[in-house]
């Protein structure tokens, strides 16, 4: 039942607070990944929800994203499109300059990598102000693809990340704080 497998999903995750820095409460999926149960149950609910949604790509943000992307792309016959931190791809890249707390990242794709005709789901592990997904959106959309949802783990809802996709739906199967 979906519940049973949702309360194992978020009785696995483990919050270490203060962690990077004071203040932050650090949603850890390395634990739900100790548990295969959870870690199974946590793939299966994507996959369930996207299987017949004739989603093309599964674009993934490093680096949490790496981790779950793959085995849903896997099994629902889709492509897996890693969205990474400047200067790790080889090839030419496209990037989108986008804001943390604390100064500015860059996330960088490959050129070709996404085609006008795709479909695309895009993957992380935790949804928090937004900014991340936001730029992994603008990435997708620039090479002319559509992004039809978002899908987190876990969202942090007092942050509103959720408010910044604007019109793309943003899928979760757990709440933190
Ligand atoms: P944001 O761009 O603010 O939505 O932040 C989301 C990104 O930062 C994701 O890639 C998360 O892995 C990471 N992140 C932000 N806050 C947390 C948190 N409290 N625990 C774990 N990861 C976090």
């Amino acid at each position: 039942e979906e519940d049973v497998r949702i309360h194992r999903i978020a009785s696995s995750i483990r919050v270490i607070p203060d962690f990077p820095k004071p203040g932050v409460m650090f949603q850890d999926i390395t634990t739900l990944l100790l548990d295969p149960k959870a870690f199974r149950d946590t793939v299966d609910l994507f996959v369930e929800r996207y299987r017949d949604k004739r989603i093309s790509v599964v674009a993934g943000v490093e680096a949490r994203g790496f981790i779950f992307g793959p085995p849903i792309a896997l099994a629902i016959g889709a492509k897996f499109v890693p969205l990474r931190k400047p200067k790790k791809l080889p090839g030419e890249v496209i990037s989108e300059d986008y804001s943390l707390e604390y100064g500015t990242d860059k996330m960088e794709m490959h050129v070709g990598a996404v085609q006008p005709k795709d479909r695309a789901l895009v993957i992380d592990d935790l949804i928090a102000t937004g900014g991340t997904l936001c730029a992994a959106i603008k990435l997708i959309e620039r090479a002319g693809a559509e992004v039809l949802e978002c899908a987190c783990v876990i969202e942090l809802p007092e942050l509103k990340g959720r408010e910044k996709l604007g019109d793309r739906p943003l899928f979760v199967l757990v709440k933190g704080a």
